[in-house]
């Protein structure tokens, strides 16, 4: 490099975003896995909405007083104008799709789930990020308060089977837009007295969306928001009802929990029941995942009067509060020497990745002694021999590595063996 020539600058990832890498991809393979699993026990079907959306779903689903909306959305106006958004969070894609094919109108129950990135801009610490993954689940058209508390039993049972403890179960009723008013009126009242006490961003909310408020990070506008009336007592004799109807169930399943009347969550479509989990094992950013129902968000799509209930659960937390270990796949290398024995290694390879068997084969005209030493490197399992006298005799060495044994055999004797052996190594 010339004494002219700029310091190159390395690329790297955007703030607040990760490589997900080979080693760790595994515990998320695992995860993602254990996670279907469950909830397709409780019925669940996926659906996969795109990444992209109008800015204006989120604008009228996730609601224009939410910090989401008003501070962190990934908006952009694409080359034909039109505003679009990197979706911040799940649900109104969810209702979205439901409305547009009206499988409203199909037979089957309407739960759905998804796994896959959001995207926020916000200010990344540990446990937030700008890129990151959800769990969505989302229950539509069951008023039942039953069906809130299966989705909270669900939440606690999926923690349970990838053996998170340490969790705290908080479960609130935000009213409806008959009982609100009158809380919103209240609220804004007391807002008003300590006006001066409140961050900026929270005097601004007491105009637009007083709610809101709650979920302001500023630890001064916290204590303030701790001493203001709580929803619970201006519950409308539904709402209370149906409170009562989803603690009375979790009662039923024996799950702990603690009601915390402040639990308001950061979207504005919550209609009674909401909820959150989160682990002790985390710091600032506590919350494994969080929900509730949303009763007006179809009507306020256009769509017919469906209602609707669900959760997201972050999966970089889930994992981060995860212990587990993961076994590379074993397989079998294959050590090859000179052009036919290359040759003969590819057809081999291809025989036993046929048979469910992982291979590797690699190339550059090392000797065996080199080859056996990667394989050992790699951790493989076995090592299947090619030299001249295998190709001429069509019986090849398969050395079993831990055992430290040899067997000699066609392809098909050392498949049979390798699978009498290990099961399989696919
Ligand atoms: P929300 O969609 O805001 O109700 O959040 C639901 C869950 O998603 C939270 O409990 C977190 O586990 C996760 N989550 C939300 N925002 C972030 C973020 N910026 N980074 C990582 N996880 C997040």
């Amino acid at each position: 490099m010339s004494a002219e020539t700029p310091a190159k600058k390395t690329l790297a990832a955007i703030k607040g975003t990760k490589d997900i890498l080979p080693g760790e991809v595994e515990v998320w393979q695992m995860v993602e896995a254990g996670i279907r699993r469950l909830v397709e026990l409780y019925g669940f079907r996926e659906l996969r909405a795109p990444i992209i959306e109008p800015t204006e779903l989120f604008e009228k689903g996730t609601g224009e007083t939410s910090d989401i909306v008003t501070k962190e959305m990934y908006a952009f106006t694409d080359k034909g104008g039109r505003s679009i958004t990197l979706r911040p969070e799940y649900t109104p894609s969810m209702a979205r799709a439901i409305l547009e094919h009206r499988l409203d109108l199909q037979p089957e129950l309407m739960r759905y789930y998804y796994m896959g990135p959001m995207f926020r801009y916000d200010k990344p610490q540990k446990g937030r990020y700008r890129q990151f993954h959800q769990l969505d689940i989302e229950v539509f058209n069951e008023k039942d308060p039953a069906v809130d508390a299966e989705i909270i039993e669900m939440a606690g049972a999926l923690l349970g089977s990838l053996g998170v403890a340490e969790t705290e179960t908080l479960v609130n009723s935000v009213g409806c837009r008959v009982c609100r008013p009158a809380y919103s009126r209240d609220l804004k009242a007391s807002a008003e007295k300590v006006r001066d006490r409140l961050c900026p961003d929270c005097q601004r909310k007491i105009t637009t969306n007083p709610l809101r408020i709650f979920d302001c990070k500023v630890e001064g506008c916290r204590e303030e928001a701790a001493r203001f009336p709580k929803i619970t007592g201006y519950l409308c004799p539904e709402c209370r009802e149906h409170f009562a109807q989803v603690l009375s169930y979790l009662d039923l399943y024996k799950i702990a929990y603690k009601v915390e009347p402040n639990l308001v969550r950061g979207l504005d479509y919550y209609t009674k029941t909401t909820f959150e989990i989160i682990s002790r094992g985390l710091g600032a950013q506590n919350a494994l995942l969080g929900g509730g129902r949303y009763d007006d968000m179809m009507k306020d799509f256009g769509g017919p009067d469906i209602c609707g209930t669900g959760f997201a659960m972050g999966l970089e937390r889930l994992i981060s509060v995860l212990h587990i270990r993961t076994e590379r796949k074993k397989v079998l290398y294959i050590a090859h020497m000179g052009e036919d024995g290359k040759r003969k290694g590819l057809e081999l390879a291809r025989f036993f990745r046929g048979s469910g068997i992982g291979c590797l084969l690699e190339f550059g005209n090392k000797g065996f002694k080199a080859q056996f030493g990667r394989a050992n490197k790699l951790g493989a399992a076995w090592v299947l021999i090619i030299g001249e006298d295998e190709i001429r005799k069509g019986l090849y060495q398969l050395k079993d590595m831990a055992a430290g044994t040899q067997t000699e055999g066609t392809a098909e004797d050392l498949l049979k063996i390798i699978r009498k052996k290990d099961g399989d190594m696919s």
